[in-house]
C-alpha cells in the first residue's frame, strides 16, 4: 500500500490553557532561524503538541470540505497542503529524536501516538467530501493552466486517495478495507515467521577443531551465545552476524554445508512458520488489490509514481544488465574454481563454498586493510574534503553557528550560504555512535522548504552517522565504508539544501523512490578521485598524502567479483518481478515458479528444495514490493551522472550547475526523467556502470 504523506491526527479532545503555556511548539521560535530551540523543549510537550496539532488540522480539513465556494486548486489542493503546520512541527523533531537521541520516556509518547495517528490519518484519507473536492479539481485539470509543480501536487494528492480506495464505490471500498487488513496481517505474519525461525536454529559444536578459521571476535561471540544458552561451546545460527563471517572463513566444509541449507530452506519446511502458502496469499491479495483499483498486476500500481515507469523499463534495465555482466560473471566463477583446485579442492564449487574461496583469493589479490586506510581519513580532514567539495562544485559555504540550540552536545550546527553570501539553510551534523541513537546512517529534515507567498522559508537538515570515535590517543579515524557514507549522507543534504520549491510535499527529497539515491550515491564517485582525495586525505601524523597505489587498490577490491553481485541483485529483482507481475491468482508451486524466475542469472549450481521466496521481507514483508530493481536503478544513474562529471571535469561548475538547477533545486516538482534528461541531454545508459566496473574499457 502506499504510504500517506498526510502525517497524523484524531480526536478533538480540548486541552486546558494552562498546559498550552509555556509550551515552546506554541509559540513562535525565536532562536536563529527560528530552528527548534532543543534547550527549551521538555519531553512532557510532545504530547499535548501532538494532540493540539491533531486537533487543528481535523479544524482546518473541516474548513476546506465545508468551503461553500466551488472547488478550486487554491481553496482544496493548495489549502490541504497547508494544512497541519503545527502537527508537522512536533512531528519532525520528535521523529528525529526517536532516531538520533532516544529514551523510554521518549518511546513510550511513541507508542501512545501511533494508533492515534492511524485512526487520524484515516480520518483524512477515507473523508469522502475532502476526495470528492479533490477529484472536482483534479477532473478540470487540463483547463487550470497549472505550472508543472502544480500539475504534479494535484496528480500526488488525487493519486495517494484514489490508490488507497478513495475512488471505489460503496461495496467496493468494503472489498478493498477487508484485503487491506487481510495484507496487513498476512505480511505481519510473514516477517515474524522468518523472525521465529531464524532465532529457532541453533547448533552447538563442542570441538574447537571444527571451527577452524573462524576470526577471534567470531569465536568469542558464538562462546558466549552458547553460554547464554546454559551450554559449553559455541552456538552458530542463522543471523547475519553469524551466517556470513561463518561461509566466508569456516575451513569445515560439512559445516559450511549444513548452516547453508538450515538457511535456505527456512520457512518453507512445513511446520508452523512455514511461509510457502503466505507467499502465494500475498501475491494474490496485492493482486486483488490492484485489480480493484483498476491495474492488470501489483507492479503496474507500484510503478505509476516511479522514474521506471513500467514494468518494461524494469525489465528491460534487467535484461540488459543480464547480457553485460553474465559472461563476466561465469568467469569470476572459473577463477574462483581455478584458485579452489591449486588449494585442494577437488569438487566443483557449491554455493556454500563460494564465499570461502572468494573470500581467500580476494585477499591474495586485492588485500586493502581499513587500518592502512585509517590514518589518511582523519575526520575533521575528511568533514572539510566533503564541505571543500560542495562549495567548490556549488559555492556554498558552511560556518558553525554555536547559537543555534542542539539536542547532544556532539552535534554541530551550520549555517549554510550560498555563492552570494544569501542564507541557505541549516545543517546539523551528528557522527558518533551514543546510546539512544540507532544504528546506520541517514539524512533527514527539521524542516523542510517551501515558498511563503514570495518568501522563501528555507530548510533545516540534519544528517546523522554511527562513526568511529576518537581515543584520548588518537582522532576520529574513519575507514573507508564511512568515508563514502558521509558522502552518501551529505549527497542527500544537498538534495534538502539546495532545493528551490514552492509546496514542502514536493520540495527537497520528497521525490520518486527510485529516484531519491542519485544525488546521494552520486556524491559517492569522489570518494576514489584522485584529485579529490589529494584535498584532504592525509596522514593524520606525518602529513603524508594517500598513495596512488592504495588508492587503486580500493578501486580494484570494490570491482572485485562485481558480476556475480550484480547476478545476484539482478535474481532478486527478477524473483520480485515475478510475483508482482502475476495477471492471475497463483496457485502453482512457488519453489519451481521461483526457479524458473531466477534461472537466467544462476552462475553457482543451484540447489533442489532451497528457496529465497519464504524469507524474501524485503518484498514480502517490507516496502519494496515491484521496487527490488531500484537498488539496481540508482546505480545505473548515479554512474551515468558521473561519466558527465569525468567527462567535464570533476569539479567542472558548468556541470554542477546544470545537476543543481535540473536536479537538486527541483526536488518532486517534475517528473524525475524529465529533470534527468535536461541535466543529462538523454536517457540514463548501463555504459558509465559497465565502464565503472571494469566490465567494459
Ligand atoms: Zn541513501
Amino acid at each position: 500500500m502506499k504510504n500517506s504523506k498526510i502525517t497524523l491526527l484524531m480526536s478533538s479532545i480540548s486541552i486546558a490553557t494552562t498546559v498550552l503555556a509555556g509550551n515552546p511548539f506554541f509559540e513562535t521560535y525565536k532562536t536563529p532561524h527560528q530552528t527548534i530551540p532543543f534547550n527549551e523543549i521538555k519531553t512532557e510537550h510532545y504530547f499535548p503538541a501532538f494532540q493540539e496539532g491533531m486537533k487543528q488540522h481535523v479544524v482546518e480539513v473541516d474548513t476546506i470540505t465545508n468551503n461553500l465556494e466551488i472547488p478550486t486548486f487554491e481553496n482544496t489542493i493548495v489549502a490541504l497542503e497547508k494544512s497541519g503546520l503545527l502537527l508537522d512541527k512536533v512531528s519532525l523533531p520528535f521523529y528525529n529524536l526517536l532516531s538520533s537521541e532516544t529514551n523510554d520516556e521518549l518511546q513510550a509518547i511513541a507508542e501512545k501516538i501511533s494508533p492515534l495517528a492511524t485512526e487520524h490519518s484515516n480520518s483524512i484519507r477515507l473523508n469522502e467530501k475532502l476526495f470528492e473536492r479533490i477529484k472536482a479539481v483534479y477532473l478540470q485539470r487540463e483547463k487550470l493552466k497549472l505550472s508543472a509543480e502544480q500539475q504534479m501536487l494535484l496528480k500526488n494528492t488525487y493519486e495517494e486517495f484514489a490508490n488507497n480506495g478513495a475512488n471505489l464505490s460503496k461495496a467496493d471500498k468494503e472489498i478493498y478495507r477487508e484485503l487491506s487488513k487481510d495484507l496487513n496481517l498476512l505480511t505481519l505474519q510473514y516477517g515474524q515467521n522468518v523472525l521465529k525461525e531464524t532465532n529457532n536454529y541453533s547448533l552447538l559444536i563442542t570441538n574447537k577443531d571444527l571451527l577452524s578459521g573462524l576470526p577471534a571476535d567470531l569465536l568469542e561471540m558464538l562462546a558466549a551465545d552458547a553460554k547464554k544458552a546454559g551450554k559449553t561451546g559455541w552456538s552458530l545460527n542463522l543471523k547475519a552476524t553469524c551466517y556470513v563471517p561463518f561461509l566466508k572463513y569456516a575451513d569445515n566444509r560439512d559445516l559450511r554445508r549444513e548452516l547453508y541449507m538450515a538457511y535456505t530452506t527456512k520457512c518453507m519446511a512445513g511446520g508452523e512458520f512455514d511461509n510457502v502458502e503466505n507467499v502465494r496469499k500475498i501475491a494474490n491479495a496485492r493482486l486483488k488489490i490492484a485489480n480493484l483499483l483498476g491495474y492488470k498486476s501489483y507492479a503496474d500500481y507500484e510503478l505509476i509514481d516511479r522514474m521506471a515507469e513500467n514494468k518494461d523499463m524494469v525489465y528491460d534495465l534487467l535484461n540488459k544488465l543480464l547480457v553485460a555482466y553474465k559472461p563476466a560473471a561465469e568467469k569470476e566463477y572459473a577463477d574462483v574454481q581455478a584458485y579452489a583446485d591449486k588449494n585442494g579442492a577437488y569438487f566443483k564449487l557449491q554455493p556454500w563454498d563460494w564465499s570461502y574461496y572468494s573470500e581467500k583469493l580476494k585477499d591474495e589479490k586485492y588485500s586493502v586493510n581499513d587500518e592502512l586506510l585509517k590514518p589518511y581519513f582523519e575526520l575533521e580532514h575528511v568533514k572539510k574534503g566533503v564541505f571543500g567539495l560542495a562549495t567548490r562544485l556549488y559555492g556554498i559555504k558552511f560556518t558553525k553557528n554555536n547559537k543555534i540550540p542542539v539536542y547532544n552536545p556532539e552535534v554541530d550546527a551550520y549555517d549554510v550560504t550560498d555563492e552570494k553570501g544569501k542564507f541557505l539553510a541549516v545543517l546539523y551534523t551528528d557522527f558518533h555512535p551514543r546510546d539512544g541513537k540507532r544504528a546506520g546512517a541517514w539524512m533527514s529534515d527539521f524542516k523542510p522548504q517551501w515558498l511563503d507567498g514570495k518568501t522563501d522559508s528555507r530548510p533545516h537538515i540534519t544528517i546523522v552517522m554511527n562513526f568511529t570515535r576518537p581515543t584520548a590517543s588518537k582522532p576520529a579515524l574513519l575507514t573507508f565504508d564511512e568515508v563514502k557514507t558521509f558522502l552518501h549522507e551529505f549527497g542527500h543534504s544537498l538534495h534538502g539544501m539546495l532545493t528551490k520549491c514552492t509546496y514542502h510535499s514536493l520540495s527537497g527529497t520528497a521525490v520518486y523512490r527510485d529516484f531519491v539515491e542519485l544525488p546521494s550515491q552520486l556524491m559517492e564517485n569522489w570518494a576514489t578521485q584522485k584529485e579529490f582525495l589529494d584535498g584532504f586525505a592525509v596522514h593524520y601524523k606525518t602529513g603524508e598524502k594517500i598513495p596512488a597505489e592504495l588508492i587503486q587498490k580500493i578501486i580494484d577490491s570494490e570491482n572485485y567479483n562485481v558480476a556475480y553481485f550484480c547476478l545476484r541483485q539482478l535474481s532478486f529483482g527478477y524473483l520480485d518481478m515475478a510475483w508482482h507481475t502475476l495477471e492471475k491468482p497463483f496457485t502453482g508451486d512457488v519453489i519451481a515458479y521461483e526457479k524458473q524466475a531466477m534461472a537466467s542469472t544462476q552462475v553457482l549450481p543451484v540447489i533442489p528444495n532451497t528457496s529465497m521466496s519464504p524469507t524474501f521481507s524485503h518484498i514480502f514483508a517490507g516496502g519494496y514490493a515491484a521496487g527490488y530493481y531500484s537498488y539496481k536503478w540508482a546505480e545505473v544513474l548515479d554512474a551515468d551522472a558521473f561519466s558527465v562529471f569525468e567527462k567535464n571535469g570533476i569539479f567542472n561548475p558548468k556541470t554542477a550547475a546544470s545537476f543543481r538547477e535540473n536536479v537538486l533545486e527541483k526536488g518532486g516538482t517534475e517528473h524525475p526523467m524529465m529533470l534527468y534528461k535536461r541535466f543529462r541531454g538523454q536517457e540514463p545508459t548501463i555504459d558509465a556502470l559497465l565502464k565503472r566496473n571494469g566490465i567494459t574499457q
